[in-house]
């Protein structure tokens, strides 16, 4: 790739702040990451800018693929450090809408998933930045705000503030990338600078995350390395028991609005008991307890549209969730976050000042993608409110018949399974073949007498 600047910085050192630094080392000369937080050494330590990683962190198969492409042999390192693979459908037990996917047979091409936890995942991807010369990492480094030209048409530097020493400090920049995350301070830095703050688009949902480690009895869970049971008519609650490293499971519980699961040890339990079936249940009462329950409380699935806005600061864009930041159960942050890296590095030619306009055009595709997947999906869902125009309720009908086909046929499960881990568009779900197997598999069902 073509040179475009001499020095990057980037904000945030959590999934979108290292990928985007990865792609920038392609253009720049030198990349700075700066962190608030003290990064930590071990593979299993939690830090305070991440407090979702205490819950259940699913890497959708696309971005496993971009994580392999920005860092070849990062998978087999996640395996090395006990990261469990999951291979086939006996491994998988997912219920979305109360249709349980098919766990018989193989799949005809479905790559293989992997399921590092999510501090493990992190300290993988910082030991290969740390590998990249070009990229510096600077942590308990908490960035306050932007230095731009007199007269705020480009960002020029970031001024940062030493958690230690406390001293303060302005690095300079061709270009800053803002991952800080949801929170993130674009918005308010945009109007102190006099411009207009992208449109946000919202769905309240109101989830609460609760989420313990445990320790199951070796082979209690026979096959089954993930379960998932997602939202089901009547039941605006889920539950995810995921193998982690080295025979650890983390268990998270999640409940919508008036549903949130309570904390203490034995109601928690107990919230389990009607969304999982009995063996999984039984593996999750009899487990030893590893940690404290963690609570996280979301409160709503949020859009900035930045790639709308007619001014913008040049020489500055925002990346991961401080662009759209996703109701978790979707699994899908980490990898929308790695298909913006690819936007970004698609954008990083010609004139740098152009840099930040092309990237949002770029990237708000993938991000449109996951957004209508997630927010159709919590519409289907009577608690959550929000726009429901006839594609939608036509769309989630339609999504309920291709789960209920789901349920006994393996390919419909397959391609259902490629779209929801970002590998094949929606639209893929819509091809004669599949329309035409979801149809007779339905038929058969509602009348075995006249197709039999
Ligand atoms: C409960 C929960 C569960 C989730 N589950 C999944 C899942 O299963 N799969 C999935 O793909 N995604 C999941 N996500 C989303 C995923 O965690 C994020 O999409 C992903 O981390 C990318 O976010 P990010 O890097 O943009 O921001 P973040 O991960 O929020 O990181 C922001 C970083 O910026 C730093 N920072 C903040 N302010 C400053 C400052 N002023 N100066 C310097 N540094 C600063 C923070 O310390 C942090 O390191 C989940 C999220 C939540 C809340």
């Amino acid at each position: 790739m073509k040179r475009i600047g001499e020095h990057a910085v980037v904000l945030g050192a959590s999934i979108s702040g290292l990928l985007a630094a990865r792609v920038l080392s392609e253009a720049f000369d030198r990349v700075t990451v700066v962190e608030r937080d003290q990064l930590p050494e071990g593979q299993r330590t939690q830090r305070r800018g991440v407090p979702q990683g205490r819950h259940a962190h699913g890497l959708l198969s696309k971005g496993a693929k971009i994580f392999e492409e920005l860092f070849p042999g990062i998978l087999d390192d996640f395996v090395a450090g006990g990261a469990p693979v999951i291979d086939g459908p006996a491994e998988l037990r997912m219920s979305l809408g109360g249709h349980l996917l098919c766990m018989d047979g193989e799949y005809a091409d479905l790559s293989r998933t992997y399921q590092p936890s999510r501090p493990h995942l992190e300290s993988r991807l910082r030991a290969r930045i740390g590998d990249l010369a070009k990229i510096k990492l600077i942590d308990e480094c908490q960035v306050t705000g932007l230095e731009t030209t007199s007269d705020k048409s480009a960002v020029t530097g970031v001024c940062v503030r030493y958690v230690g020493s406390g001293s303060e400090d302005v690095i300079p920049a061709d270009l800053v990338v803002d991952a800080t995350g949801r929170s993130g301070r674009t918005t308010k830095w945009l109007v102190e600078m006099g411009y207009e703050p992208p449109l946000e688009e919202r769905i309240d949902v109101d989830i609460m995350y609760t989420s313990r480690y445990l320790r199951p009895v070796p082979g209690s869970m026979g096959r089954e390395k993930v379960v998932i049971i997602g939202h089901a008519p009547g039941s605006p609650k889920g539950a995810e028991f995921l193998e982690e490293e080295d025979g650890r499971w983390v268990l998270t519980l999640i409940g919508y609005r008036d549903h949130h699961p309570p904390t203490d040890p034995a109601g928690w339990v107990e919230f389990a008991r009607p969304l999982v079936p009995e063996h999984v249940f039984a593996a999750i009462r009899d487990a030893e307890p590893l940690s404290e329950i963690s609570a996280h409380r979301f409160p709503a699935s949020v859009r900035r549209r930045y790639e709308k806005l007619t001014r913008f600061p040049r020489r500055l864009l925002v990346v991961g969730d401080a662009i759209s930041s996703f109701n978790p159960i979707y699994a899908q942050g980490m990898t929308v976050a790695s298909l913006q890296a690819m936007a970004l590095r698609d954008s990083l030619s010609g004139d740098l000042d152009q840099v930040g306009q092309r990237f949002f055009r770029k990237a708000a595709k993938p991000i449109g993608v996951a957004w209508k997947m997630a927010t159709g999906s919590d519409l289907a869902l009577p608690q959550i409110e929000g726009p429901r125009p006839l594609p939608v309720r036509l769309i989630n009908s339609y999504m309920d018949e291709v789960l209920a086909a789901a349920e006994t046929d393996m390919v419909v499960t397959e391609k259902f399974l490629k779209v929801q881990y970002l590998l094949e568009p929606p639209t893929a779900l819509c091809t004669p073949g599949i329309m035409w197997r979801v149809f007779t598999r339905n038929r058969r069902r509602r009348f075995p007498a006249h197709t039999s």
